[in-house]
């Protein structure tokens, strides 16, 4: 048989696994639930270990069982991530998950393949090294490591047919890679050339990503609710969790109409406040400015100019925010691309 490559999108908040088969074809691995995006949660409960979304629904029941966002803690020097009641190193958590990443691969095509996990481009050797390490002590047959920003510009180039079978690219062209994820953001200028692919310049904020509009969007819901019944105040706490899961729904569903009605229960009420994407866009905009001063900068660390640029490729779910096409084409002149799923770009390419 064939040793088949398969690629691994191993995201703070979600991850995604493809394959390639015969034909040169990338695939999506689904998860035992049918789904192809799988949470990077890991749950510690009496019956035992839980990964991605059984994890993810521990939430509910006992969040202090629940372990999130542990890649963020990956190769700094004192990090520990506590997981009912215990202290355990980044890299172990990952360990798990990626031991549940590797049975989702073998029952779908066995355990004849390689694969490649993919880390974002500002990673340095101690945390490349934290990840291979993870994916050893995972018992995964990995060969290597690869940039994010380089996979989904290799993903983009096999859409836009500017690789070969092989996967190599087949003339030099420079792809500006717009990542937006859950809760970090970075932009990478990468050069796809025919012997290497080469990352010109990259940077970001690992403090930002869609839980900020997130939380933007939770704070004006607040403001309005207590202006109008500011015996509501204080909030409990407790009781957040709630809103935030209505604040997610509404900010999903601005990205395909222009208004929507955040509705959320609080102590035994229902509440709702409308509201419209221009508002939502209005109490995030310094946000999304951020996300523009590092893409011009970044084009300015890479010597290039937008017109050495074939390609403006989005990555990361919260480039769904149509806010997010509309300034880079302003910023660029160029349409950003979108022919590969935001979510799968990663993932596809890593396989490639
Ligand atoms: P990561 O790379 O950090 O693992 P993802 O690329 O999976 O993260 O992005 C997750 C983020 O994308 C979340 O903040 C989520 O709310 C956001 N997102 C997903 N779908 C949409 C949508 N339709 N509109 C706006 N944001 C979205
Ligand atoms: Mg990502």
């Amino acid at each position: 048989g064939r040793t088949i490559p398969v690629g691994i999108d191993l995201g703070t908040t979600n991850c995604v696994l493809a394959y390639v088969d015969a034909e040169g074809q990338s695939h999506l691995i689904r998860d035992s639930f049918d789904k192809a995006t799988i949470p990077s949660a890991v749950s510690m409960t009496p019956d035992g270990l839980l990964c991605g979304r059984e994890a993810l629904a521990q939430l509910n029941l006992a969040p202090e069982n629940v372990a999130r966002d542990f890649k963020r803690d990956m190769g700094s020097a004192h990090a520990s991530c506590t997981l009912a009641g215990r202290s355990l190193p980044p890299e172990v958590l990952q360990a798990y998950l990626l031991r549940y990443l590797r049975s989702q691969i073998e029952q779908a095509i066995g355990i004849d393949y390689h694969a490649v996990i993919t880390v974002p481009a500002y990673f340095d050797e101690v945390r490349r090294q934290k990840t291979l390490r993870a994916a050893e002590m995972a018992e995964l047959p990995t060969i290597s490591i690869l940039n994010e920003p380089t996979a989904a510009a290799l993903a983009f180039g096999k859409r836009l047919g500017m690789l070969h079978s092989s996967g190599a690219p087949c003339k030099q062209r420079n792809v500006l890679v717009y990542d937006l994820g859950g809760g970090t953001f970075d932009v990478t200028v990468v050069r796809l050339s025919p012997d290497e692919c080469v990352t010109l310049a990259t940077d970001g904020d690992m403090c930002l990503g869609g839980n900020d509009w997130d939380l933007r969007l939770q704070e004006y819901a607040l403001e309005q609710l207590f202006r109008e019944r500011p015996e509501l105040a204080p909030w409990d706490e407790n009781q957040d969790h709630r809103l935030r899961a209505a604040v997610v729904r509404a900010k999903h569903s601005l990205s395909s109409t222009t208004d929507t009605t955040l509705t959320w229960r609080q102590r035994d009420r229902m509440y709702s406040l409308s509201v419209s994407r221009e508002t939502f866009e209005k109490v995030t905009r310094d946000l999304m400015e951020r996300t523009m001063f590092t893409t011009r900068s970044v084009l300015r660390d890479a010597g290039v100019g937008w017109t050495d640029i074939v390609s403006l490729v989005l990555v990361g779910g919260a480039t769904r925010l149509p806010v997010v096409s509309r300034k880079l084409l302003n910023l660029s002149g160029l349409q950003p691309e979108r022919s590969v799923s935001p979510d799968e770009a990663v993932g596809r390419g890593a396989a490639i």
